[in-house]
């Protein structure tokens, strides 16, 4: 099998390692009711998209 010619460092490792952080989820107020929700999705609290009720919300309980 194909192997690496030599150990990689622990600093080699950590220099690539240093781009694989994850975004923070961006989140934005609701126009309906106001809960943070993800942009460009339906509300799961009221259900709706924009301006219009598009589901009818489940209740969490
Ligand atoms: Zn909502």
């Amino acid at each position: 099998m194909a192997n690496p010619k030599r150990k990689l460092s622990r600093a080699s490792k950590g220099h690539r390692r240093a781009h694989l952080a994850l975004d923070r989820l961006q989140l934005v107020r609701c126009a309906h009711c106001s809960t943070m929700i993800r942009p460009h999705t339906i509300c799961a609290n009221c259900g709706y998209y924009r301006t219009k009720q598009v589901v009818v919300a489940s209740s969490p309980n």
